[in-house]
């Protein structure tokens, strides 16, 4: 038997059909199956190459807005313990980069593209690597899940510059880094529709242990980590740190993360609860170094060493207050007393010779990394290489500083070095290219603009550096028109 009739039985339908009998009604719903279909193409998953390029742009603008530490060894220090996490992350869809960000907030963050950001609070407030490593996972976890991506897709509205500015505020918050940012209402609309979900956490959280334990750390130092932050927060101000509110659903996740140890305990017994340290104290020395009044704190140190003799990090301490006080002499006797002590240890020989070349004792300090360099890190490499170069070795000190001028933080400095080096060896052309791009980093554009006409002049015609100048030409001539990236 047919039908009786067919009657819409729900409003919706009922009205769908009397919609549908109207001409007027009908261009409407057209109009708005366009716009769905379009906004269904911007809401698609942000692409890789795209999430790369917003992730570029928002952190020249960090740059900009917020003073990262540019000490190379600190930076070591975070991307050496994120690189150990992440060989056990098998499929990565960015090459990762880790900053340090001088700020007293207790915080650390993940920007799209694989931009991975610590604040220096945090890494004051952590007691061990095992709990730095703990929150590294967990944001590249974030990373690797592509929440802030996902995030992105029902902003459908916004451009580039007000979702640049909404993700900063969200994670530079109210500190001095984050004041000018929420100039706008949309961003702080943006913003908080930006923030992770539980579910964001606990699937961040799930990946990230599998990664501690592969890489031999303990997954209780993120619940040390996050006690430490709602502690925090009940002694401090009125403020909340800002990663509890990115993150959160803190306490359920210490509950559900002891959970997840108590019934799969990682490292096969492997694991002793010590890690050295001693890395992660001097670190925390550097920090102080690069933000306190060096006079002050080479009195703290020199009394802290007094009283305890054995206090490596005291006399470390003292050393480094030393010589940011440019008192070189009294700072590489505080180092060789360190080296004597810790005869083993690269880094504190890479800090020695750093005192030495500060003080113009080149041969001293190539004799001091030379027969070490193959454990040297990248800090370590630009120490020598300045070694090199002031001991008449351009050649190989171009050929160390290839090597980390990917990675090296201080861009300045390192094409300044390599404009020396390339100086040096009489190649005025690369020379003056190389000081062209640290004069302009610097802010200098007189000096910028004048070792440009030279590279311009010594560089071969065709040569990829001039077709480099000439290309920055081109990005400065339509600067201003490309901000306002489309977002359906
Ligand atoms: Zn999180």
């Amino acid at each position: 038997m047919p039908p009786l009739s067919w009657t819409p039985h729900r409003p919706s339908d009922r009205l769908l059909l009397n919609m549908k009998r109207n001409p007027a009604i009908k261009a409407v719903i057209a109009a708005l199956l366009l716009v769905a279909a379009y906004a269904g193409t911007a809401a698609a998953m942000m692409g890789i190459e795209d999430e790369k390029k917003l992730g570029e742009q928002i952190v020249a603008q960090i740059e900009r807005q917020a003073v990262l530490v540019r000490d190379p060894e600190v930076v070591d220090y975070v991307a050496s313990i994120g690189n150990r996490l992440l060989k056990n992350v098998r499929v990565k869809f960015f090459g990762y980069h880790f900053y340090v960000i001088k700020d007293d907030a207790l915080n650390a963050f993940a920007l799209p593209g694989g931009h991975i950001f610590v604040h220096t609070g945090l890494i004051e407030a952590i007691d061990s690597e095992n709990e730095l490593a703990c929150v590294l996972a967990h944001e590249i976890a974030h990373v690797q899940g592509r929440h802030l991506a996902r995030r992105m897709e029902r902003m459908k509205r916004v451009n580039i510059v007000t979702m640049s500015a909404a993700i900063l505020g969200l994670f530079l918050g109210k500190g001095e880094a984050g004041s000018a940012i929420f100039a706008s209402s949309a961003a702080l609309g943006a913003s908080l529709s930006l923030k992770y979900s539980r579910e964001d956490e606990e699937e961040a959280d799930r990946r990230a242990l599998e990664w501690i334990c592969a890489a031999g750390y303990n997954p209780l130092g993120l619940v040390a980590t996050l006690k430490k932050m709602q502690r925090y927060r009940w002694l401090g101000s009125d403020e909340i740190p800002g990663y509890l509110l990115t993150h959160p659903g803190t306490s359920e996740r210490i509950t559900y993360i002891e959970d997840m140890f108590r019934r799969r305990p990682c490292n096969k017994g492997k694991w002793t609860g010590k890690v050295e340290d001693e890395a992660l104290d001097r670190i925390k020395v550097k920090i102080r170094v690069l933000s306190g009044d060096p006079a002050v704190l080479a009195r703290k140190y020199r009394k802290r060493a007094k009283e305890h003799p054995d206090d490596i990090i005291a006399m470390y301490g003292l050393a480094s207050s030393l010589l940011a006080a440019k008192n070189y002499k009294e700072a590489i006797s505080a180092y060789q007393a360190i080296v004597a002590r810790r005869p083993k240890n690269v880094l504190y020989k890479v800090d020695l010779a750093k005192a030495l070349v500060a003080y113009g004792r080149y041969r001293e300090a190539l004799a001091l990394l030379a027969p070490v360099r193959g454990k040297l890190g990248s800090a370590g490499k630009f120490v020598l290489a300045r070694a090199m170069l002031e001991s008449g070795k351009p050649g190989e000190a171009l050929a160390l500083l290839k090597k980390i001028e990917e990675t090296w933080p201080d861009k300045a400095g390192l094409y300044f070095l390599l404009g020396r080096c390339y100086a040096a060896q009489e190649r005025p052309g690369t020379a003056h290219y190389y000081f062209y791009k640290h004069y302009s980093l610097m802010g200098k554009m007189d000096a910028a603009r004048y070792h440009k006409a030279m590279a311009v002049r010594h560089l071969p015609p065709g040569s990829k550096l001039l077709k480099d100048l000439e290309k920055e030409e081109d990005k400065g001539g339509k600067k201003g028109k490309g901000n306002g990236r489309r977002q359906g």
